[in-house]
């Protein structure tokens, strides 16, 4: 080695591996391919075989672990308030930097739309960067994010993938059961 610059006969002796490139001429069947060929068509064969590990989505769904990280849900209380005051924790804790919002402050009128004084004016998740690591959910105090077992719909707009409070805030009158697959997270935590 001179100057930093590293030679061929260097590099070998610090991996100390090196592959011999042979030259050497085709045989007559090698040259004609038709044996890699038979050779390729044989292993497709053979899997029309196998147990195929795909399905046809959407009319055949998988059966997904009870822990399984899906689509968010930002939860209302028992009287059918926002939960989340907007305090930031969660988007601080998205490793994508996936969640935006725009907090406001509750007026007199709004005690039954929001649990309390600061709540969420805007709240979005790109699921385009979402990784369904459920940080958010581990770092909101007020139980007001929680990851559920439904499946992100596919879509091939990619301003459909930001949702917003209208798909994120649970409905109050179709509410989402979260409570299996936190139940059998604390489970398995155990
Ligand atoms: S699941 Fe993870 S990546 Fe997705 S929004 Fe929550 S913290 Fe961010
Ligand atoms: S979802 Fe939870 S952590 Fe995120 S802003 Fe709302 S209250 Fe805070």
């Amino acid at each position: 080695m001179r100057d930093g610059l590293i030679n061929l006969s260097d590099m070998q002796s610090l991996s100390n591996r090196k592959k011999v490139v042979s030259n050497k001429k085709m045989t007559f069947l090698e040259r004609i391919y038709l044996p890699a060929i038979f050779g390729g068509m044989w292993i497709t064969f053979k899997h029309l075989f196998r147990k195929n590990n795909t399905l046809k989505y959407p009319e055949e769904q998988r059966v997904l672990v009870p822990i399984y990280r899906g689509l968010h849900v930002l939860k209302r209380d028992e009287q059918g308030r926002e939960n989340c005051t907007a305090c930031g924790l969660c988007a601080v804790a998205c490793p994508a930097e996936a969640i935006t919002m725009v907090a406001a402050e509750r007026v007199k009128g709004e005690e039954n739309l929001y649990r309390e004084e600061k709540y969420a004016e805007m709240y979005e998740i790109d699921m385009l960067r979402c990784i369904f690591c459920g940080l958010c959910e581990e770092a909101c105090p007020k139980e007001a994010i929680f990851l559920t077992d439904r499946l992100l719909p596919a879509n091939f707009e990619r301003d459909e993938f930001i949702y917003g409070k209208d798909r994120l805030v649970e409905p109050v009158d179709h509410r989402i059961d979260i409570s299996k697959r936190q139940h059998t997270g604390k489970r398995s935590e155990s």
